[in-house]
């Protein structure tokens, strides 16, 4: 009798392990708690995948071999816990994909800067003539790829989610770009939990695989003290110069890895902020490695037009530059929208918070910062931390509303930046809700 996979949450991801299951000749069955989506429940009826939705039948699910699950399922779930007691391995679809694919894989982590830097990363091997897929939590699952098309190298990102349900898996580069603190609710309020579970983005890599890593990440480098391995080690840094990875020598970003040496000045970077110069800094060392053509490694990283609500210019209104940063979901990635800002800001900031510490940003906004706009039910905490140190602290509970007192608080030269350094999930369906409804105010003005 064939094998029995059970897949546990049916979305890109799920549908996408199924379809590769099934290809295999496995005995599969998909279960979603939820409603599942008409589009993967047709794809699910095409391919004649049994499903149910709506419930976990134990009795379908406990009788599987293995388990793929989503990875936005908690492993503290009491069926996966269940799961877990009767000895049934629950896995994650990259570590299913993984088993059937001979392809490069390069794999991205960190907790901010992942699809920036994978999008990026995969523009420029598409540049260089590679054949190559992007996979993980942008675009199509590796899964569905894996069971129709043909790559020779996928870009991957990857979630601490998804690291924790990997143990087999290898990638050929991984890439590690920071690690600050994100999720903690999912790993018991401890740090190292969450620095491990990024950490295993190494886990079974070998001598000829590269570990290209941020050693300004003080996280990161205390961390690699303790390890001890052959992996080929690439850092970069824009703090100091090394002598093997990226890192930046004045103005000019230098990449030299095995005698492979390329320069380009920082200002041809078409991204802005030193968060991009991270990002591109690691794009180049991966395509170094790989050996791509300089002139596509240069060319990539001078065209790339970046992702839809990252640091997104919007448009300029009577002079005021509207830019949408509705990603920015924590402290971190709001600092480094703060800091690539030129011109005052008047900034949106606000919604639901995971714990945030918003002192970090003092030094920032006091320089940078003449206004704030907060933006969500509950804005007490930003008021606690900011009353006295701006000169204009006001509040929305709309987009409308915000877009419109920000519009008043600029003038021109001056930009106005929504990087809420918050979830959105109070006030909006999801951060691409709020940029886009920000976006579409704007464009009312
Ligand atoms: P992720 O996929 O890890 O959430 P994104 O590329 O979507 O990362 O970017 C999320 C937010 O973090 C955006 O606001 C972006 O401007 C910011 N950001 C991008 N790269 C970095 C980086 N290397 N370090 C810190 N923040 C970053």
């Amino acid at each position: 009798m064939a094998e029995r996979i059970v897949i546990l949450g049916a979305g890109e991801s799920g549908v996408g392990a199924a379809v590769l299951a099934q290809a295999k000749g496995f005995d599969v069955f998909v279960s979603d708690l939820g409603k599942i989506s008409d589009k993967y429940k047709k794809a699910l009826q095409e391919y004649k995948i049994d499903f149910e939705e709506g419930e976990h039948s134990e009795d379908k699910i406990l009788s599987a071999n293995e388990v793929v699950k989503s990875p936005g399922i908690p492993d503290k779930a009491p069926l996966i816990l269940k799961l877990k007691s009767k000895g049934i391995p629950v896995i994650s679809e990259i570590e299913f994909a993984g088993r059937y694919s001979k392809a490069k894989m390069i794999c991205i982590t960190g907790s901010n800067g992942k699809t920036t830097t994978t999008l990026m990363l995969y523009h420029m091997l598409k540049k260089a003539g590679l054949n190559v897929g992007l996979a993980g939590n942008v675009g199509e699952s590796l899964a569905w790829q894996v069971a129709e098309k043909n790559f020779n190298y996928y870009v991957l990102e990857l979630s601490s989610f998804q690291l924790d349900g990997m143990y087999q898996f290898k990638a050929d580069i991984a890439i590690l770009l920071n690690i600050t603190p994100d999720h903690l609710d999912r790993y018991d309020y401890k740090m190292q939990n969450y620095v491990d579970s990024k950490f295993r983005i190494i886990q079974n890599l070998t001598e000829s695989d590269a570990f290209v890593y941020c050693c300004d990440d003080e996280i990161i480098s205390k961390e690699m003290e303790n390890w001890n391995s052959k992996v080929q080690l690439f850092p970069f840094s824009v703090k100091k110069e090394l002598k093997t990875g990226g890192w930046l020598e004045k103005e000019l970003l230098t990449i030299d890895c095995n005698e492979y040496k390329i320069s380009m000045d920082k200002k041809d970077l078409s991204l802005p902020g030193i968060h991009n110069v991270y990002n591109s800094l690691a794009s180049g060392i991966a395509g170094s490695v790989l050996g791509i053509r300089k002139d596509a490694i240069r060319e990539s990283l001078s065209d790339f037009q970046g992702v839809n609500h990252r640091l997104e210019k919007v448009v300029k209104v009577r002079g005021i530059q509207f830019i949408n940063d509705s990603k920015a979901t924590n402290i971190n990635s709001t600092w480094y929208a703060l800091e690539s800002m030129e011109e005052p800001v008047v900034w949106i900031v606000g919604g639901v918070d995971k714990g945030n510490d918003y002192s970090v940003l003092f030094d920032l906004v006091d320089v940078k910062v003449k206004g704030i706009v907060c933006l969500g039910v509950d804005n007490e905490k930003i008021h606690k931390a900011f009353d006295g140190r701006v000169k204009t602290i006001v509040d929305a509970d709309s987009m409308e509303k915000a877009v419109k007192l920000s519009y008043e608080i600029a003038n021109k030269d001056e930009v106005v930046l929504l990087s809420p350094a918050c979830a959105s999930f109070d006030l909006f369906k999801s951060y691409e809700d709020r940029g886009d409804q920000f976006k579409e105010e704007v464009r009312n003005l």
